[in-house]
């Protein structure tokens, strides 16, 4: 590689607090020891809601030889970037639930004035020779917007959620911008083969070019390469928190009063694309299948509220809620709650050994791009009896964790099938499985997904 710093951009920064602790998550860590080690900048919003009229420059703070660049964002640009198109049109089109999206021309202007004003913000920041790195669906633009303001540094893009089949993307609107700005790019990385192949097949279908048998792609002249990078967790210190969870005082708790029964775990942002109510309908099926289970089993379920500024968010908070309230109330006894449900979030230590503690990890989204749950479940087993992981087939998660029983979410009997069968595994066919997993989880790491993704950056063509 070259010596020149890396630049992440991304809608909002991993920075260490006070006590220089990063915020939960593979990705802020990985990306902050890429960052440490070749130095460089994170650039994203702050956090931070400005007055409307006052546009400043980013805030700067340095922390372990890294540089942050804060931008503060208005009300209006976070209900139209963030809140309106970001999430409300292409997170749920992308996740293929084109019933819920709600488009104006409002929203697109909002997140192309925000793309703007990032570019902006960046150009005096990077220097000649950093590589960039933009995250996610939030900054498609953001490549065209720096290469208009005579950017010409490697830019890379990694898309963190799927790529949507060619007749689903065609409901945006601005489908056709948003495909020839990633051509803008060097380097466009997916989470997955279908990712890229449906990519593929929205550039065909419209002619706006092609995907070569190397990963090229040639779109009005601009070449630039693809590529697949699942991203991975940090697994070695999931391992190891698991472990230590086991000693924690608290936990010991929940294991005690646990104990008698068989746990099955979810664990998820409130959010459509995850499956949750089916999954809760499912597990109904389970008991009602499955009388001696009745009063031995209980699904834990935590699941931390997510984006409540949108009506669709809300409506699912409430039906959840609704729907949990009725199984326990049909369901349950005076010493029995069958569905546990939280809507806290719980820090790394203790989903370790909740993780930990279940026999049975439901993951069971209708549409995502990897899910990492279903990795920290696995990584977080007890070698010597390690618990089964029910994996929904639309996760991206699912290309690499063959280990798994693979289930469709969208068929409640199939679902509560597989759970039992989960529940009854042998331990030989648990430990066979689930080292099959380890080693891949363990060899494809958040680390290796990062030096990955830059490696191929960095050997990709420079722009002409
Ligand atoms: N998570 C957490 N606390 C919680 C629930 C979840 O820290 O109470 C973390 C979880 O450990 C995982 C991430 O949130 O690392 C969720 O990532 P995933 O890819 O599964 O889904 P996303 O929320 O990004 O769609």
């Amino acid at each position: 590689g070259g010596d020149g710093r890396l630049v992440i951009v991304s809608n909002r920064v991993a920075l260490p607090d006070e006590h220089g602790s990063l915020p939960p998550g593979g990705m802020a860590i990985a990306l902050n020891a890429a960052l440490k080690q070749r130095g460089g900048l994170w650039m994203g919003w702050s956090g931070k809601v400005r007055a409307e009229k006052k546009q400043v420059s980013p805030t700067m703070q340095e922390a372990n030889g890294i540089t942050y660049a804060l931008a503060d964002l208005s009300d209006k640009d976070l209900d139209e970037y963030y809140y309106g198109f970001a999430n409300r049109v292409l997170w749920p089109v992308f996740h293929c639930r084109v019933d819920l999206a709600e488009y104006n021309d409002a929203r697109k202007s909002g997140y192309y004035r925000v793309n703007r004003l990032f570019a902006e913000s960046l150009m005096p920041l990077h220097r000649e020779d950093d590589v960039i790195w933009v995250q996610d669906y939030h900054l498609i633009p953001l490549g065209k917007e720096l290469r208009e303001r005579g950017c010409r540094n490697r830019i890379g893009f990694f898309l963190h959620i799927p790529w949507p089949p060619a007749d689903i993307l065609a409901t945006v609107p601005v489908c056709e911008e948003l495909l020839e700005a990633l051509s803008f790019y060097d380097l466009v990385g997916f989470q997955t083969d279908d990712d890229l192949n449906n990519f593929a097949e929205c550039l065909s279908r419209r002619n706006l070019g092609r995907l070569m048998k190397d990963r090229s792609c040639l779109v009005k002249g601009r070449e630039f390469r693809c590529g697949v990078f699942p991203i991975g967790i940090d697994t070695a210190k999931f391992e190891s928190l698991a472990k230590l969870a086991t000693r924690d005082g608290d936990l010991q708790e929940v294991y005690k009063k646990t104990a008698g029964c068989d746990v099955a775990i979810g664990v998820d942002r409130l959010d459509y694309s995850k499956g949750i109510d089916q999954r809760i309908v499912a597990f109904r099926h389970f008991l009602d299948r499955n009388s001696h289970r009745v009063r031995k089993t209980l699904l834990l379920q935590i699941t931390p509220k997510s984006r409540g500024e949108i009506p669709a968010y809300l409506a699912l908070q409430k039906h959840i809620a609704e729907l949990v309230g009725s199984v326990n109330g049909e369901l349950g006894t005076i010493d029995w709650v069958p569905v546990h449900y939280t809507n806290r979030s719980h820090g790394p230590l203790e989903l370790a050994g909740l993780y930990r503690l279940a026999r049975v990890g439901l993951v069971t989204p209708l549409r995502d791009g990897m899910n990492l749950v279903a990795k920290e479940y696995v990584a977080a087993q007890d070698p010597s009896n390690p618990g089964v992981l029910v994996l929904s087939q639309f996760a991206g998660a699912a290309g690499k964790l063959e280990g798994a029983v693979l289930v469709n979410p969208y068929d409640p009997e199939a679902v509560a099938a597989s759970t039992e069968k989960a529940f009854r595994m042998s331990p030989e066919e648990r430990k066979d499985r689930w080292s099959a997993m380890k080693d891949s989880l363990i060899g494809h790491d958040v680390y290796r997904w990062c030096d990955g993704f830059l490696a191929k950056l960095e050997a990709a063509d420079l722009p002409a």
